[in-house]
């Protein structure tokens, strides 16, 4: 017997939505996957009418769909938004010059202006001068900490002071978990948040907050997109691996339990008691920072002197 999608109820369900258990075809996946994240960015408010916003895209799956859905919600709801794509260049030879060809190939697909900021031109040092230096231990926290203030220096580059990520729910579900399993109070109050403003007055977003991951590979197959999937070779971040495998173990026994978490999150609250640290600028680069140098500062220190460890 041939199952009819539960939405429209005329054509043939092929797809099981991994979010909802929902049985539907493909047009219908399409509409309730676009329709949704609609939803979220009208719903938080995301963007003002004429707002230039820079795409940050790395060539994955994530940030290929990311570009691809805003610029479609762009014309078809008329946020009027100026659209950019922003991508940085960590210097890893064999992944990233690879994905920036998939970045470039998306620039011509959707039309958009792109900029490329490298370590090298910000730093003086690409990740595998980096890991020349350091090993293969540490490397992930340069590499995140480079980046973030990368992309802000792009969007200054770009003049614009939005920069929305391809982060999905279940990112942010094992940001919750690490956070937890961290301690870190500061951090977990924060990282739910689907707007953060930083006191560079760069606003970042993350418009597939409550995308699955599996969703977005499934909509990135079906639509044909042309990503790039192999992992960086300096290895990922461990203890963000180990909340990932406890999440899909999660998920595969209950699929709500990635949403359920990002909820308890949400509605987590620090007593007024507690003191966070307070946010300040660097005194060296003037990025924002809780101390007298930002880390980047710090990470570059060391690397120049020779003493990365
Ligand atoms: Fe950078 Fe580590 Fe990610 Fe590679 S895995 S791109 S080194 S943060
Ligand atoms: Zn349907
Ligand atoms: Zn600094």
């Amino acid at each position: 017997m041939v199952r009819l999608c539960v939405i429209c109820n005329k054509e043939r369900a092929i797809v099981k939505r991994p979010k909802t258990g929902q049985q539907v075809c493909k047009g219908c996946f399409y509409y309730v996957f676009e329709t949704e994240i609609h939803n979220t960015i009208i719903d938080s408010k995301l963007f003002k009418k004429d707002e230039k916003v820079a795409i940050a895209a790395s060539g994955g799956k994530d940030s290929t769909v990311l570009a691809h859905v805003m610029k479609l919600l762009n014309e078809r709801y008329q946020y009027g938004l100026e659209l950019f794509l922003l991508s940085i260049d960590e210097g890893i030879t064999g992944y990233r010059d690879d994905s920036l060809e998939t970045v470039k190939r998306n620039q011509q697909q959707y039309d958009l202006p792109l900029k490329i900021v490298s370590y090298s031109e910000l730093y003086g040092w690409s990740m595998d001068q980096i890991v020349k230096e350091v090993g293969l231990k540490n490397n992930c926290t340069f590499c995140g900490v480079f980046r973030r203030q990368a992309l802000d220096r792009g969007a200054v580059m770009l003049d614009v002071d939005h920069i929305i990520t391809g982060h999905n729910a279940d990112d942010i579900a094992e940001t919750v978990l690490m956070n937890i399993l961290r301690g870190d109070v500061g951090r977990l109050q924060r990282c739910t948040e689907i707007c953060t403003t930083g006191d560079g007055c760069i606003r970042r977003s993350k418009p597939f907050k409550y995308t699955y991951e599996k969703e977005i590979v499934m909509y990135a197959y079906f639509k044909k997109l042309d990503y790039f999937s192999t992992e960086c070779i300096y290895s990922p971040n461990s203890y963000r691996g180990h909340a990932r495998t406890f999440l899909k173990d999660l998920e595969a026994i209950r699929p709500s339990a990635i949403i359920d978490i990002i909820h308890s999150g949400e509605a987590f609250e620090i007593k007024k008691e507690v003191k966070l640290p307070t946010q300040g600028v660097c005194k060296r680069c003037g990025y924002m920072s809780s101390n007298e140098l930002c880390k980047a500062c710090v990470l570059l220190e060391g690397l120049n002197r020779g003493l990365p460890k």
